[in-house]
């Protein structure tokens, strides 16, 4: 069996510049929404809930897929409430989409997490939101973020970085203003061609790093991470490390979840390049290593750093 071709995207923005009301788009244009409900009840009481509140709610990972390729949406938090949240965040991606409020302009948390991206390397995308806005200054925003990538020390190929004009509420993106305004596909499309697919080793031993802890009301503790190498099946005995190579207990995964949509459905078998979450462990946390039992030892992972007190 081949790996499935995967895009993992980490999404970025100051709050209130509209991340949740464009995976909502992206996840509605995508056809991920009436895909997904025939498959999973889960679908359906997340609606519920989501209609008793009044809002959406952004899950950690959202899965869309376009042009048969999966494309995980990781949100990203704003701002550093545990050292090492973004950055292990960023691990599990190849790329980023950061979006900037058309009216507000660069904010502190743009500020935050754009320079965690660029620290590691990625080749982020911009996009310019809420353009339907009247006092929307899409040039000046341009500018800003230009300048705002100088700031950061962003190399050449950072610098120049693919930009798109966006309204996330009427889910239209475009490269030109005088483009006709009629979908997201220029964005779905400039994820599949400026992000690389994972390049990972599928034959190596299995080893994720859990990324994300969750507790889950009917799994009990759910990990969620990037598959980094190899691949797994369910109720396959495995090994957890800690960062210094001690380990933390032996168990088996007795769920396998791959994302899809808002959602999480069970699957055999996961790969490496896939972000999944599993079950079946008692100890296991951030950011120790979950291997199959011929894993020599931990994977690299950031460290927890205790809370930031201070943060910018
Ligand atoms: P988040 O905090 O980044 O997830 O932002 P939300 O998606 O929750 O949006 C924050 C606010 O901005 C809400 O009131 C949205 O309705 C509004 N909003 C989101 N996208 C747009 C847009 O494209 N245009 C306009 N005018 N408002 C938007």
């Amino acid at each position: 069996m081949s790996a499935p071709k995967i895009r993992n995207v980490a999404i970025i923005a100051h709050v209130d510049h509209g991340k949740t009301t464009l995976v909502d788009q992206l996840l509605k244009q995508s056809g991920a929404y009436a895909a997904h409900q025939a498959v999973t009840e889960r679908a359906l009481d997340r609606n519920d809930l989501e209609k008793e509140r009044g809002i959406t709610i952004l899950a950690k990972v959202a899965s869309v897929v376009w042009n048969d390729v999966r494309i995980n949406i990781v949100d990203t938090p704003g701002h550093a409430d545990f050292g090492g949240e973004v950055e292990r965040i960023l691990n599990m991606v190849d790329g980023a989409v950061i979006l900037v409020d058309a009216a507000e302009g660069v904010l502190p948390q743009t500020k935050f997490v754009l320079g965690k991206a660029l620290a590691r390397g990625l080749k982020p995308i911009v996009v310019v939101n809420k353009i339907d806005r009247g006092d929307a200054r899409p040039d000046d925003v341009h500018n800003e973020m230009f300048d705002l990538f100088a700031a950061l020390d962003a190399n050449e190929e950072q610098l120049d970085f693919p930009m798109l004009f966006a309204s996330g509420r009427q889910g239209w993106a475009v490269k030109d203003l005088a483009d006709p305004r009629e979908s997201l596909t220029p964005l779905f499309d400039l994820i599949l061609s400026h992000v690389a697919a994972p390049n990972l080793n599928v034959d190596a031993p299995f080893g994720m790093v859990a990324s994300i802890l969750e507790s889950d009301t009917f799994l009990g503790r759910v990990l969620t991470g990037r598959v980094e190498q190899g691949r797994a099946t369910v109720n396959m005995p495995v090994k957890v490390y800690r960062l210094d190579g001690t380990v933390v207990e032996t168990g088996r995964l007795t769920k396998l979840l791959s994302f899809r949509g808002l959602d999480r459905v069970s699957v055999d078998e996961v790969s490496a390049g896939d972000i999944i979450a599993v079950a079946g462990l008692t100890d296991a946390t951030i950011p120790h290593t979950i291997g199959s039992m011929d894993l020599q030892g931990p994977l690299p992972a950031t460290p927890i750093d205790p809370p930031t007190l201070s943060m910018t």
